[in-house]
């Protein structure tokens, strides 16, 4: 977008993207000043771990951060931690913090998403999500041995809470609306046998059945009703049913807001006239890897955005890069590491292509057509990494069957 070198460059949001962003706009040579905004009161941290080693005790909250105060003074980064930004406008190319306004050249807008909660429950104690530093402390003393854990919803933060908890010995049951664990993403089929990997291990699993309510006695709840007119008793309830983009700050700015900021394939927001810049969680961009406008809501997604808005914020008019990407995931759940690659549709079918489901060591590729969209893996890690290698090479299916057809004798 053609800066000025001394242009004053403003990042929302104070975590992996926006902390990635001012590290690699430093990298790229810029000398104008940066400043890095945060709602939270902590220094960048990494969230993988809150779900997973944080939650079952094995690393401490101060383990995970991203960087230290001395890395960010080296940096010449001016940080305002505890600071949410209240608005953007973008024709005084000011942001606003309350009553201040700081004046920007450019700005990156890395305010990521934030937990979906269970309506009508604010007031009830012992009920939790897990998106933050301070959520997980406030968990950990809940989940004792033997307490019983309701995990309402099977994704993957739903799924890696259950395994945690049930690591500490807690009775656990998960909660799945649909009719298995992370259909939404892999179809029924292989969501199932996500699903066996809580029952392997003794957590028990109700599928297709919504909440009708929770029930709480003196203030703290008690019991998880179904729709089914079952009940659950309930120590403590996790609440994983997905996260919503923070993008209330911008409501008015003229910005283009639509589940997410929309941006074009460079990642520059419409609306933004080429001085907005959007990544990570909470940025939906049209990706020319495949064609589709999409957001996605992973670690690696936060990182590679963050190089490409710093290089083309950098960029001479006209240089601006697209950012073509192959949505990458992984998760630990039960000791097993579950990795996804690619975007598989509804209707597109999982062929298992190496190992075995009945030894939850496997790899399955998606067909629709004559295409590969996408691969999931249970603990197959070189395996895996050749279907995302053939995903970033838009392989056919057949160049898909080859590659993973046993060596001949
Ligand atoms: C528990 C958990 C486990 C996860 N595990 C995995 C995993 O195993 N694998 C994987 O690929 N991904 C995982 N993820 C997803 C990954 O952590 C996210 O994709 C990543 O954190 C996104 O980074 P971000 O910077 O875009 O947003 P966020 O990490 O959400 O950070 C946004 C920051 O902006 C701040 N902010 C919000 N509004 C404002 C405002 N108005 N002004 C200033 N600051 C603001 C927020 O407080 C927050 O600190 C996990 C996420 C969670 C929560």
């Amino acid at each position: 977008m053609a800066l000025n070198e001394q242009s004053s460059i403003v990042v929302v949001g104070g975590s992996l993207g926006g902390l990635r962003c001012v590290e690699a706009l430093r990298r790229l040579g810029h000398t104008g000043s940066l400043t890095l905004v945060g709602a939270e009161e902590h220094l960048p941290y990494d969230r993988p771990p809150l779900s997973k080693e944080v939650l079952t005790g094995e690393r401490a909250l101060g383990e995970i951060a991203l960087t230290d105060s001395e890395k960010l003074t080296e940096l010449d980064v001016d940080v305002r931690l505890g600071q949410a930004a209240t608005a953007l406008d973008l024709a005084e190319s000011v942001v606003e913090i309350g009553s201040e306004k700081l004046s920007y050249g450019a700005i990156v807008i890395a305010t990521g998403s934030h937990a979906r909660r269970l309506p009508g429950t604010e007031n009830i104690s012992g009920i939790h999500v897990i998106r933050t530093n301070d959520d997980v402390e406030a968990l950990t003393k809940e989940l004792v041995a033997n307490a019983s854990v309701v995990v309402i919803g099977g994704g993957f933060i739903g799924a890696e809470a259950a395994a945690s908890a049930r690591s500490l010995g807690c009775s656990v049951t998960v909660i799945e609306a649909a009719s298995a664990p992370m259909s939404r993403g892999l179809g029924d089929e292989m969501g199932t046998v996500c699903g066996m990997l809580h029952t392997d291990n003794g957590t028990a699993l109700r599928v297709g059945v919504g909440v009708e309510k929770v029930i709480a006695e003196d203030g703290r709840v008690s019991a998880v009703l179904l729709e089914d007119g079952s009940s659950l008793d309930a120590d403590v309830v996790i609440v994983g049913i997905g996260s919503v983009p923070t993008t209330e700050w911008l409501t008015n700015s003229g910005l283009i807001i639509d589940d997410g900021v929309v941006c074009d394939e460079t990642l520059a927001a419409l609306g933004g006239g080429g001085h907005v810049f959007a990544v990570g969680d909470v940025c939906r961009w049209s990706n020319p890897w495949n064609g589709e406008t999409m957001r996605v809501e992973h670690w690696t997604n936060a990182v590679e955005q963050s190089f490409t808005v710093a290089k083309n914020l950098l960029a001479s008019a006209g240089e601006a890069v697209t950012h073509s990407s192959v949505p990458f995931v992984w998760s630990d759940q039960y000791g097993h590491r579950i990795q996804i690659a690619g975007r598989p549709g509804p209707g597109d079918r999982p062929y298992v292509v190496a190992g075995s489901v009945d030894d939850r060591s496997f790899v399955a590729a998606y067909r629709r057509g004559e295409s590969l969209t996408g691969v999931m893996a249970i603990d197959m890690i070189k395996p895996f990494v050749t279907g995302r290698r053939l995903l970033m090479q838009h392989a056919t299916w057949s160049d898909t069957l080859a590659a993973y057809a046993p060596a001949p004798e």
